[in-house]
């Protein structure tokens, strides 16, 4: 599948985010905040897949 700059920018954005939830939950394991960013960070990969699937759905460039 061969995408646009866009759909890479939207991608590595949440993938950063993501990231740095997921290393907050490590760093805080079993704590409070903990949960709640590891929440986050799934919440963020169903974001990310929706968004993806948004933009590939309108974007020429994509659908080439
Ligand atoms: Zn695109």
């Amino acid at each position: 599948m061969r995408t646009c700059d866009r759909f890479g920018r939207i991608k590595s954005g949440f993938e950063r985010d993501i990231r740095f939830q997921l290393g907050h939950a490590e760093r805080h394991e079993g704590s409070g905040p903990a949960k709640a960013s590891a929440g986050l960070a799934k919440a963020m990969r169903v974001n990310m897949a929706r968004a993806l699937s948004i933009h590939y759905s309108k974007c020429r460039l994509c659908r080439r």
